[in-house]
């Protein structure tokens, strides 16, 4: 059984503990208490990890009926729900969200993910081709799909349950088999997760999570295990650029969802009240911790002074701190590390000159949360566009707000960062919409919205933002490799 309070590896079906017998601290962010401890992983671990992947892939899930593993998933699904309350929990220990968020958001998608998937693949067409022949008998070609081995699946912090069954689903859908290595800053649900799957009936090694760290740890022993078929990987653009390198000598199919600095552009034609909300929304949810949050915001000059002063009053009103307070908006950032790092960009911004317009310090949450890793939401006006904090991504509660004149300068000012995830247009000018959607360099633009999303559309980046296209049918290219059959008639 499983021991939330010191998580183990999962590996062949069975909690175990790390090979080195070394354990890490794991800190709840909201109290910066320590809540539990949890196995560092290490390349023995990896190797046990994608032996029994390996063994699974090629044993028990691949004598099962495309069926029989889709109703095997339907069941994980169903045991995620049944166990509600246990992934909320630990979803929030691990994170701060506020529980508004997180039931509505992390828990309910990663069941869903389960059972949308198993919709998917068992929709999955192959194809066939008639081939003319000089002695006219002709020859009929025709293409399977079929599974990838064992996948290896990172993840990171920002949404743990979501991203990871954005891809365990899939991967599992299509018939590979999959070790997981989860961050080491929210690893929780991936060990609730392992217990649901033991629930549902899962064949032992099909489903494998490898706690730990990345760098000289579990996560590169696994980007570089011979037998790992594929990586794929959500998290920091310059980890996926690390994991590329590792992953080149087996010439291993790598799919990235990495990082954005993505704008949002409103026109002083838009519905502005929706605008204000839909930015403050993509700006702040899950305390900035969205790769699709909104860090750049330009705004036509019309309507600028209205539209800061607005999205000013909403981040003074959001209400931050007890993430178990239904009220509450916005929760902690995931660590006293990266609150370092987000109060550097805080710093970094007034020396290039920023104006405050609100927010730029620690919020008073009172002396419950006195030790939480919480942060002002924050807007700033003034920066040259230059300035480093408008080129990094941030990854926190925070925007830059600057003033655009002619469409062609909006266009240009979105366009002007190496990264590529996606983009919001509020206009109500419908040409205009479609003009800046195909204009933006960007895997997903949204118009009059933002983080509405319908799980059949690619979702992936262009440029640093990310390398192949996941969701749907999309995920399923991704999991599974065609061959083509040619019989000559
Ligand atoms: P991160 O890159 O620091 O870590 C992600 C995972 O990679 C963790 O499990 C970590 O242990 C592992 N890792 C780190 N170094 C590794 C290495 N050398 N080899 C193998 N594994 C390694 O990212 P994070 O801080 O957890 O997450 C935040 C980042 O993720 C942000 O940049 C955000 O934009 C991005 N993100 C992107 C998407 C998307 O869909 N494009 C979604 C969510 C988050």
């Amino acid at each position: 059984m499983i021991n939330m309070k010191k998580l183990d590896h999962f590996i062949d079906g069975a909690f175990v503990a790390p090979h080195s017998e070394d354990y890490f601290s794991n800190v709840d962010p909201a109290t910066g208490k320590e809540i539990g401890k949890v196995a560092a992983g290490d390349a023995q671990d990896i190797d046990d990890a994608v032996a029994a992947a390996r063994r699974a892939f090629d044993g028990p899930w691949a004598t099962m009926s495309l069926g029989q593993r889709l109703d095997a998933l339907q069941r994980v699904a169903h045991g995620i729900r049944a166990r509600f309350d246990e992934f909320l929990e630990a979803e929030m220990g691990d994170t701060g969200k506020p529980r508004a968020f997180a039931s509505k958001v992390d828990i309910p998608r990663g069941a869903a993910n389960f059972e949308f998937f198993a919709t998917i693949a068992r929709a999955m067409e192959e194809s066939a081709y008639q081939t003319e022949t000089r002695d006219g008998r002709g020859a009929v070609n025709y293409v399977t799909r079929n599974p990838l081995g064992v996948v290896g699946v990172i993840s990171p912090w920002n949404l743990p349950l979501l991203l990871l069954t954005w891809k365990v689903a899939p991967a599992l859908a299509a018939g590979n088999t999959v070790v997981v290595k989860p961050s080491e800053e929210t690893p929780a649900t991936a060990s609730l997760l392992a217990q649901v799957f033991n629930d549902a009936g899962v064949p032992k090694g099909v489903y494998n999570v490898v706690h730990g760290y990345g760098p000289d740890a579990a996560g590169e022993a696994l980007t570089k295990h011979p037998d790992v078929a594929a990586i794929t990987f959500t998290g920091e653009t310059r980890t996926g650029s690390a994991i590329m390198k590792a992953c080149a000598p087996h010439i291993k199919d790598i799919s990235f969802e990495l990082g954005g600095k993505n704008p949002a552009i409103i026109f002083a034609d838009a519905d502005l009240d929706a605008a204000i909300a839909g930015t403050a929304r993509s700006t702040f949810s899950n305390t900035g911790q969205v790769c699709l949050c909104s860090e750049r915001v330009y705004v036509e000059r019309p309507v600028f002074d209205e539209f800061v002063d607005a999205l000013a009053a909403r981040a003074k009103n959001l209400n931050v701190g007890d993430p178990f307070d239904d009220a509450t908006e916005m929760g902690p950032l995931i660590s006293h590390d990266h609150r370092q790092k987000v109060l550097a960009a805080f710093q970094s911004a007034v020396d290039s000159g920023a104006e405050v317009v609100t927010g730029g310090g620690i919020p008073d949450v009172g002396r419950k949360f006195a030790e939480g890793a919480f942060v002002e939401p924050t807007i700033w006006t003034g920066l040259d566009h230059n300035a480093s904090v408008l080129r990094d991504e941030i990854f926190g509660p925070v925007c830059h707000v600057m003033p655009f004149d002619t469409e062609e300068e909006a266009i240009a000012l979105a366009n002007d960062t190496r990264y590529g995830l996606c983009a919001a247009v509020w206009t109500n000018h419908l040409s205009r919409a479609h003009r800046m959607a195909h204009a933006i360099d960007a895997g997903l633009v949204w118009i009059n919205s933002w983080f509405l999303r319908d799980l059949r559309t690619p979702f992936g980046g262009v440029k640093l933002s990310g390398i192949g296209r996941e969701g749907g049918r999309h995920s399923m290219d991704f999991y599974t490799e065609t061959k083509t059959v040619c019989v000559k008639l």
